[in-house]
């Protein structure tokens, strides 16, 4: 008996130091197996071009691939829902923007997820300016006071894409909108490339988005830019007018998107995480390539990261109050 007792005391003591010691352990053996990355919209969007172009970097840097899970639906709230319930070890990352974060819980009253709690904010990888462009064979305006004199004409006649409901180019849609005094029906996708897909092709006439995604199409002429959304011009689209100079200065907004896990990352698995996404958008070939489709690379601190999406978040509701804008 005694023995007995001594015997489990003994095995109970070695099982709590084991315990005690497996976070520390499993931070330094992380990565051991492949990394899911969810990106929370459709293949083609800026999304999952960030995706791509970091994570296969990513996955170099911490010698395991980077698998990218397309997860869309709900205007990003579904893949950002999956990563927010899913185990927080590190081996379920996800990529959050302006949307998940800001602009769906500013809009949407059944969130199912608090978009600052459940989350480990890591690092956000690019910010990135926003464009409105119309299919120039439907809508043939040469610039935004031409577009927004005939659609003042024929409120209904026009429509313009979305990459999701209650996403930041639906909110931005709305806004101009509002700004404007126009009516234009908004029609949403799973994310900007298959919205790409039906603008380019004049199922919808116009389309707010991201500059990367909307970029090659801009180029080949196969859409119309009427402005962009940033402060100064994009370098990559030098003839675009900004939207301050064509007398809207309220949609001024960039996207961004950055690395998160689950809630209760350890901190070990975070810093590794965020040291090797630094590296990653440090390196020189991911820098042009984000560069040449129109990111701006920041990589800044988790803290820095979460104060922007709190920021963004009380932003987006502030603009949903003032102009008054509901979703339909
Ligand atoms: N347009 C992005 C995409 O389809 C999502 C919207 C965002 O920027 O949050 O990937």
């Amino acid at each position: 008996m005694h023995r007995r007792h001594i015997l489990a005391t003994a095995v109970a003591a070695v099982g709590a130091t084991l315990l005690a010691g497996a976070p520390a352990a499993q931070a330094q053996s992380y990565p051991s197996k492949p990394i899911r990355l969810i990106v929370p919209f459709a293949p083609g969007g800026t999304t999952d071009i960030v995706a791509r172009i970091v994570g296969d970097r990513l996955g170099r840097e911490l010698g395991q691939p980077i698998l990218i899970e397309n997860r869309a639906g709900g205007g990003g709230t579904v893949g950002a829902d999956f990563v927010a319930k899913s185990p927080a070890d590190g081996y379920i990352l996800g990529v959050a923007t302006v949307s998940t974060i800001g602009t769906n819980p500013a809009t949407n009253s059944k969130m199912p997820y608090d978009s600052i709690k459940d989350f480990s904010f890591i690092t956000n990888m690019v910010n990135v300016p926003n464009v409105m462009t119309v299919n120039p064979t439907k809508v043939p305006v040469k610039d935004m006071k031409e577009f927004i004199a005939l659609v003042k004409k024929s409120p209904g006649k026009f429509s313009y894409a979305s990459s999701g409901s209650g996403g930041i180019s639906h909110l931005d849609g709305e806004l101009f909108k509002a700004l404007t005094g126009t009516f234009i029906v908004h029609i949403p996708y799973r994310g900007s490339g298959p919205a790409l897909t039906d603008t380019v092709s004049g199922q919808v006439d116009a389309q707010m988005d991201n500059v990367p995604s909307s970029l090659p199409f801009i180029k080949s002429g196969k859409l119309r830019a009427l402005a962009v959304m940033s402060n100064k011009r994009v370098e990559a689209l030098p003839d675009v007018p900004t939207f301050a100079e064509v007398g809207l200065s309220e949609l001024n907004n960039m996207a961004w998107y950055g690395l998160v896990g689950p809630a209760g990352l350890s901190k070990e698995i975070n810093d590794k995480l965020r040291v090797a996404a630094v590296k990653a958008l440090n390196d020189p070939d991911v820098r042009k390539r984000l560069a040449d489709g129109g990111s701006i690379v920041d990589g800044g601190t988790s803290e820095q990261f979460l104060q922007l999406g709190q920021r963004e978040l009380a932003l987006r509701r502030e603009v949903v109050r003032k102009q008054k804008i509901v979703l339909e």
